[in-house]
């Protein structure tokens, strides 16, 4: 699709609905005159080149990518009349977008039942749950890996409950020996199992952990804010194919929150929290003087813990997910490039003299450090911190991210390095973009370069 003739399209479009409504005279406060605003856009433009480059292979750092085209054009559309979700007068049909999008992403959860809305952020969408899991388990706190987001501790501080961070084993999966040690003693209520960890893509054993509910009396959230879309790739034929009972156990899990702008191609400010049993509707108090209830239905305000939320959104999510549907055939094969691109380099990285994988990538993230003699902690730290720096200089760039690893976790995977101080910083690569896939060898020959005693 050509994003030019798109957008153009998105202006004629919303220009030929407004003026159903007849002329009417702009008001002078509001004019600005082209040479004011080109040198103002100048302005904004030369700012902007600071930014990495993204949406360029040769950026292999954070979790972050431009939006799809489609995305950009269903924002843009949407926004040049500016609804707002909260209420269904604010924005009717991108209400009704938000709740096909949602359902959409529900029955990729296999969700029979649901309750659910967009947020603006993945840590919004995982308070909404957690404070729906204190309205259920008053006085009781929260169990989240010691790896899971660092927001779930926030958030409980937020929420007036207590955190229990748990320790992960050797892969960053939290321990459910330990976890049970916890539950046992009655004071936690609620259990955050994550589908993809931040740093790594470590995903907690979620189908072990269903057992835990009956046993203890505690909800199972999951947070797949980063992981959710790997859903996609479970049971999937291929190298890039998932062990499946992890995944599929997110449908008897009381809530997940996914976050469509990061594997879901959408701009910032489209998370999203789903219910299994929509009855938790109740706890939303809602009293607004200043919603009008024109129609008896459901108004996503209603049921959020935030007033004015982007219909553009949900409009963005809506036409995307109509193109790239959130199925193994359509969306799937995004993801499915990505986790290839992690796997081949995974094996580039185990094959080479001057690199090493810290662990074998779950989802599409590598992590992965120099190889040093004699391999110490602080010599890997510095390395890691020069070989990022040195990246980002030169003629052909690359923008990496680092990782901090502590003792413990560095030296339950490579037990032979001399642990001299307390963590060591290591390389981390998001390979969420598609054309990474075809961009590893040469990302691999200049992290190699980087990582060469030199
Ligand atoms: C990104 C992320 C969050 C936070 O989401 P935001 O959209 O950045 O607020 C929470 N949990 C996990 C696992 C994440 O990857």
């Amino acid at each position: 699709m050509d994003l030019q003739h798109w957008l153009g399209r998105a202006t004629e479009a919303v220009q030929e609905w407004a003026d159903g409504y007849g002329p009417y005279r702009p008001h002078p406060a509001l004019h600005v005159d082209d040479t004011r605003f080109a040198a103002a856009f100048e302005e904004l433009t030369g700012r902007l080149t600071d930014n990495y480059p993204f949406f360029h292979p040769r950026y292999a750092g954070q979790m972050l990518k431009p939006p799809h085209p489609a995305a950009v054009v269903g924002y843009l559309t949407a926004m040049l009349i500016n609804p707002n979700n909260h209420a269904l007068d604010g924005g009717p049909a991108t209400a009704a977008m938000e709740r096909e999008a949602v359902a959409q992403l529900a029955a990729m959860f296999g969700y029979d039942t649901h309750l659910g809305h967009l947020t603006t952020s993945g840590t919004i969408a995982n308070l909404e749950a957690l404070f729906v899991a204190r309205e259920l388990h008053p006085g009781r706190g929260v169990a989240y890996s010691a790896d899971a987001h660092y927001t779930h501790g926030r958030m409980c501080h937020v929420l007036g409950m207590k955190g229990y961070p748990i320790p992960t084993d050797d892969r960053g999966r939290i321990s459910l020996d330990a976890l049970e040690d916890v539950l046992r003693t009655g004071e936690v209520g609620t259990v955050v199992l994550t589908a993809g960890t931040t740093g790594l893509g470590a995903v907690d054993p979620i189908h072990t952990a269903l057992a835990l509910r009956e046993r203890h009396g505690v909800r199972l959230h999951v947070d797949a804010a980063y992981g959710g879309f790997f859903t996609l790739l479970a049971g999937a034929d291929g190298p890039e194919g998932l062990p499946a009972e992890p995944w599929r156990a997110i449908a008897h899990c009381d809530s997940v929150v996914i976050d469509p702008h990061k594997h879901g191609l959408q701009p910032y400010g489209c998370g999203a929290v789903l219910f299994r049993d929509p009855e938790v509707g109740r706890f939303y108090l809602h009293d607004s003087p200043y919603t009008y209830f024109t129609s008896p239905d459901l108004h996503l305000g209603e049921i959020s813990l935030e007033c004015s939320r982007a219909g553009a959104s949900a409009a963005a999510l809506w036409l995307t997910l109509r193109l790239l549907p959130p199925t193994p055939d359509g969306l799937g094969h995004v993801l499915a490039a990505g986790r290839r691109a992690a796997l081949r380099w995974a094996d580039l990285i185990t094959a080479s003299e001057v690199l090493e994988l810290y662990q074998w990538p779950e989802l599409d993230i590598v992590g992965y450090f120099p190889l040093l003699e004699p391999a110490t902690l602080s010599a890997v730290d510095a390395a890691s911190a020069s070989a990022l720096a040195d990246g980002m200089t030169g003629a052909d760039p690359v923008f990496l991210s680092t990782l901090r690893a502590d003792r413990e976790a560095f030296t339950a995977r490579h037990p032979k390095i001399t642990a001299d101080a307390d963590g060591a910083r290591i390389l981390r690569s998001v390979l969420m973009k598609p054309e990474s896939e075809h961009h590893v060898e040469d990302l691999h020959g200049r992290v190699e370069q980087l990582a060469r005693p030199h």
